[in-house]
């Protein structure tokens, strides 16, 4: 079978269909792979269970006598960058090719269903994401927005950062009639450090212990196992030291 796509949606399609039996899963996206939408990760960790990657190629038909046998891709190289400032794929003349296949599975554009919120009042963009100002108060007072469907296709991390910032400003709304202006966000974030940032400078990122491919590609247990208590104290100690490279290369 062949799945469509790059982002995370793809990732977890392929990977089901792995554990459903599949005999051979292919993932056809049209860009490379620095420009998958989808956790590296979980790239790495889907080709280790058996997933087959075609990038830079596009599909342009489905081919089959009353059944699915093949979809027909064609070849791409990058041109020029596009609003998302990636480069944009074109294809290139005379470079198609089938790929056997039997089930087709498109797992691309995402979008929120928006039509709900627009009829009550809530102004939304064009490209479905719900219109906020950067309190996140929409267009309708009283009425506010987080995650997804105001960022579009994002991150766990994301939608969980902003619906902390949007909880702030509900709660200041609800006792004073005001929402909490963006500048106050921070203050309610400071925690005071109990250790020295320093010591965490050099620190790499600990590896998460996983099941082992051959074994997970047949369960639906989670693939992490997670990091013991110790180990995730340390991780969270670790500093991401934005500032480095910064004074690195501000170095004769
Ligand atoms: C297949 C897939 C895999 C993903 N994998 C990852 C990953 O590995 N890592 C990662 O960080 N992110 C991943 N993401 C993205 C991540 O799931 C989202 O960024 C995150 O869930 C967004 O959170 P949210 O609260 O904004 O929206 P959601 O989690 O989508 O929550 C919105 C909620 O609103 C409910 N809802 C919708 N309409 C209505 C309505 N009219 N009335 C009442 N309730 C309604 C929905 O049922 C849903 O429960 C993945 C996304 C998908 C689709």
């Amino acid at each position: 079978m062949a799945v469509v796509g790059g982002g995370s949606t793809a990732i977890d399609a392929a990977r089901t269909a792995m554990r459903l039996g599949a005999a051979e899963v292919n993932l056809v996206y049209r860009r490379t792979r620095e420009e998958m939408p989808a956790q590296p990760l979980e790239v790495e960790e889907a080709e280790q269970e058996g997933l087959k990657l075609h990038l830079l190629v596009n599909p342009i038909r489905i081919v089959g006598n009353g059944r699915v046998e093949g979809l027909e891709l064609v070849r791409q190289s990058l041109g020029e960058f596009d609003e998302s400032a990636r480069r944009r794929p074109q294809p290139i003349a005379n470079s198609e090719f089938v790929l056997p296949v039997d089930i087709v599975l498109a797992a691309i554009g995402q979008s929120s269903d928006v039509a709900c919120v627009e009829k009550c009042g809530v102004e939304c963009n064009r490209n479905t994401t719900v219109k906020v100002d950067n309190k996140l108060v929409t267009a309708r007072a009283g009425v506010f927005a987080a995650g997804d469907v105001v960022l579009g296709p994002a991150t766990i991390i994301e939608a969980v950062a902003q619906g902390n910032n949007v909880a702030q400003t509900v709660d200041t709304y609800l006792r004073t009639g005001e929402p909490l202006s963006k500048e106050s966000w921070l203050a309610y974030d400071k925690v005071p450090l109990t250790y020295k940032m320093e010591d965490y400078a050099e620190a790499t990122r600990a590896e998460m212990p996983v099941q082992d491919p051959v074994v997970r590609r047949s369960n639906w247990r989670e693939v992490e196992l997670g990091f013991s208590e110790d180990a995730c104290r340390e991780e969270c100690k670790r500093c991401l030291r934005c500032d480095l490279e910064e004074k690195e290369s501000a170095k004769p």
